[in-house]
């Protein structure tokens, strides 16, 4: 038999007892996970911890002038748009308008803490592959762009003309432009997008994978199919405005923070909020507004009228049942319950969607949700008395294998009564990267339609490529089956960031050259190709002054929200460029003039890239102006402004989707990756998770305790997690802390990235190609002692 290849955990967490890093946000990272310390869950979130948590990291990281100029800047007009989550900023905006976990993450951007030449020296690569994600954060800022040959095993600073020759020199040298690959972070403003986009294109290829292909995908396909637009058809205050607000697979209170004060202000306006999630949350249970008096000394306001712990994917069935609930109300009281007009003027598919919905099987349903029919007659009845409607998700829906059929079904329950376009009510998928959804609208993704490639080639007078390109997913088989050979990242840390961890790591591994645009150290810059480059970059946080003067770009929200950010202290490092002038830079000396682009105008002035914005990008026309009308301005947005769906069909489209779940083996756990407190994205702040008990450590996996005892395992036990697939590889999990706790029964969760180790690359969902992350299949034992285990 052959044997089995055996993936397991890599250093991303607190795993190591190493000297100490020049500055600490929590010591405990160099204590190692033996000191772990598992207490409580919370029950409410922020408060007076809040705002500990958010000043004394920014004064003991940044120092009283630079935390002043920074935190007091932050989502403020004429400030910088915090470069953590993508959550709106309202019209009104207070002195403080950030939260715990925003300036978390101006404190790990700004801290004035650098890595000179010699950290070269001393660290080779292979010594950076050891680190743990922590670890390499907390080294701080890059300052010089460095270089690894082939077969050395040292980075080594060189100019950034030698770096552009060199990456230039290898992307002329390749067959084909499509055997490059050029990734996006969510961080990299609309200005760099765009530019960014424009050099590949030109270049000859759209393979151009995102961030967004590992989180909002699904939502993306789903919505573009219904509606017509993959975006919120919802603005801020429309939360203000909403009887019922829905909150599916989401955790503001770590991911969002700054929601739970809209949805405190819904509740104060009347609305009932309802949590379906299958872990509880502290956030969605009660929250302590740090910036009014009854948060600070009072009990707070109490958020989620129902909490429906459903199992982790029974999202699409517990939709279906409610609109079946809902269609027998109509077919109890005709005419009374369905918004006619808008199904009749506005909708197609009602006919095929209610003979489907008349075929679901409530003990399926049962099956599928874990839930009582009495949990759902509750949130079907709240649903029916509510006038306007907002339902919002995040990860918990989209990364599953139905998770673009589960969006759909939220499609159809929100027209089924009219809640979307008008006021109060709508879809709101909520994006967890500052600029995610900014840079899918600059033309970062590789599969623009036709008109946007139509408008490049109008505007700048050569045809780009049409066949699409790689995805992320694509992107990792490719390297892996030698496709690929040049990777470039403008931001990000993908190998972090995406599934099977070994897989792509040694993907990664093989790539002729690997390139990362960055302002400080993650596992992207230690896991690299034959040749690697890193590029240095200005944070957002940082003043970007060029040739014409001081520079702002500008960033798109999670609501269709555009707005400048202006960069706001002394860059850390007098050698860093701007991620416009890196592009620019690097597509002169890539393309020199094979397109006539004025790529050293970008650079000048920024005003010039958002000229061509305007003439390229729908609903971008006078960029210019629009953006410095005071807060920016709203781009259009058919469902949401006048109920016109840009579908083939010109109506909005009611859809069938066949019931599928997760139907887990006996003796099996169905697991999902989460975020700790002290983390964003895979960049991780400390190794606490306050709120749900966790100190010190990321090694757990939290299980229900009537599981625990069904899998004769102890709480606090050390434990493997193995994945459950067929297909010739072992992905483990090894010594894991069993944590008891009150999750939905038969489901598990365990702290991305290190949990991403158990995805297989090719789980992922159907139509969207995002990795699963949030249906894994284990198996959880005791702990064993095992010899060197090779890794792939
Ligand atoms: S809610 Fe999101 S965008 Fe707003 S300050 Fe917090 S992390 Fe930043």
């Amino acid at each position: 038999m052959t044997p089995k290849k055996v993936t397991t955990n890599p250093p991303f967490g607190a795993n190591q007892a190493r000297e100490k890093s020049p500055v600490h946000l929590d010591d405990a990272d160099e204590a190692g996970e033996s000191t772990l310390e598992v207490g409580s869950p919370k029950s409410w979130a922020a408060g007076v911890p809040g705002v500990l948590h958010s000043t004394i990291p920014a004064l003991a990281g940044m120092g009283v002038s630079r935390s002043r100029k920074t935190l007091l800047a932050m989502n403020q007009k004429d400030g910088f748009d915090c470069m953590s989550c993508a959550w709106p900023d309202p019209t009104h905006r207070k002195t403080f308008e950030f939260c715990e976990n925003g300036a978390k993450a101006v404190t790990w951007e700004a801290t004035p803490v650098t890595i000179g030449s010699e950290f070269w020296a001393e660290h080779p690569v292979s010594d950076l592959r050891d680190r743990s994600e922590y670890w390499l954060g907390m080294q701080g800022r890059l300052t010089e762009p460095v270089y690894k040959a082939a077969g050395d095993d040292h980075y080594r600073p060189l100019s950034w003309a030698e770096a552009f020759r060199l990456l230039a020199e290898k992307l002329n040298g390749l067959d084909s432009p499509d055997q490059a690959a050029f990734y996006t972070s969510g961080r990299t403003s609309n200005e760099a997008a765009f530019a960014y986009q424009l050099f590949v294109r030109a270049f000859g290829t759209n393979n151009l994978p995102d961030c967004s292909n590992m989180c909002h995908e699904s939502s993306g396909w789903a919505m573009g199919q219904t509606i017509g637009i993959g975006k919120a058809t919802i603005t801020y205050d429309d939360f203000g405005k909403a009887d019922l607000i829905i909150v599916m697979g989401q955790n503001p209170g770590t991911n969002h923070p700054r929601m739970l004060t809209a949805l405190e202000e819904a509740k104060e306006n009347g609305a009932e909020i309802v949590a379906v999630n299958p872990m509880p949350e502290a956030g969605l249970r009660r929250y302590k507004n740090p910036q009014k008096v009854k948060g600070i000394i009072g009990h707070g306001t109490e958020m989620a009228d129902q909490f429906v712990q459903v199992r982790l994917g029974g999202d699409m069935a517990l939709l279906q049942a409610v609109s079946t609930r809902v269609l027998a109300a109509e077919a109890a009281n005709p005419g009374t319950v369905l918004d006619h007009e808008f199904l009749r003027e506005h909708c197609q598919g009602l006919e095929e969607l209610t003979a489907h919905l008349a075929q679901v099987d409530e003990k399926a349903v049962l099956a599928a949700t874990g839930l009582q029919t009495a949990d759902i007659d509750e949130l079907a009845a709240r649903y029916l008395r509510a006038e306007k409607v907002i339902i919002t998700w995040a990860m918990g829906l989209t990364q599953h294998k139905k998770g673009v059929a589960t969006i759909k079904e939220i499609i159809n329950l929100l027209l089924l009564r009219g809640n979307i376009g008008k006021p109060g009510a709508g879809a709101s998928p909520i994006r967890g990267h500052s600029n995610v959804q900014g840079d899918r609208t600059m033309g970062i993704w590789e599969q623009m339609p036709p008109a946007f490639l139509d408008a490049i080639e109008r505007e700048f007078g050569f045809d780009p490529p049409r066949e699409h390109g790689m995805d992320s997913v694509e992107t990792i088989r490719g390297l892996r089956d030698g496709r690929v050979k040049v990777f470039m990242a403008l931001g990000g840390n993908l190998v972090g960031a995406i599934s099977d961890t070994g897989a792509a790591e040694a993907a990664m591994r093989g790539a002729e050259m690997t390139v990362q645009v960055s302002t400080k150290l993650n596992r992207s810059h230690a896991v690299v190709g034959d040749e690697a480059l890193i590029l240095p970059t200005k944070g957002r946080t940082e003043i970007d002054r060029q040739a014409t003067g001081e520079q702002f770009v500008s960033v798109e929200d999670t609501v269709c929200a555009v707005h400048p950010s202006w960069g706001k202290v002394r860059p850390v490092a007098p050698n860093l460029l701007s991620e416009v002038a890196i592009v620019s830079r690097l597509a002169r000396a890539v393309l020199g003039t094979k397109v006539g682009v004025d790529w050293v105008g970008f650079e000048r002035d920024y005003d010039l890239v958002r000229e061509h914005i305007s003439h390229v990008v729908a609903g971008c026309d006078d960029y210019n102006a629009k953006i410095r009308q005071d807060g920016g301005f709203l781009l259009p947005n058919g469902p949401r402004d006048s109920r016109t769906f840009p579908t083939p069909t010109g109506k909005a489209m009611l859809t069938v989707n066949d019931l599928e779940y997760l139907d887990r083996p006996v003796g099996t756990l169905i697991l999902q990756s989460l975020r700790s407190h002290d983390q964003f994205n895979t960049t991780i702040y400390g190794h606490d998770d306050r709120y749900r008990g966790i100190k010190k450590g990321r090694h757990v996996v939290f299980i229900n305790p009537n599981d625990l005892v069904e899998l004769g395992l102890d709480d606090e036990q050390m434990v493997d997690v193995h994945g459950v697939y067929d297909d010739g590889v072992e992905r483990v999990l090894r010594g894991f802390r069993a944590v008891s706790y009150p999750t939905a029964r038969g489901c598990a969760a365990a702290y991305y990235p290190e949990a991403n180790v158990l995805v297989p690359l090719d789980h992922v969902a159907e139509g969207s190609n995002t990795p699963v992350s949030k249906a894994v299949i284990v198996r959880v034992e005791p702990a064993r002692t095992v010899e060197a285990v090779p890794t792939m």
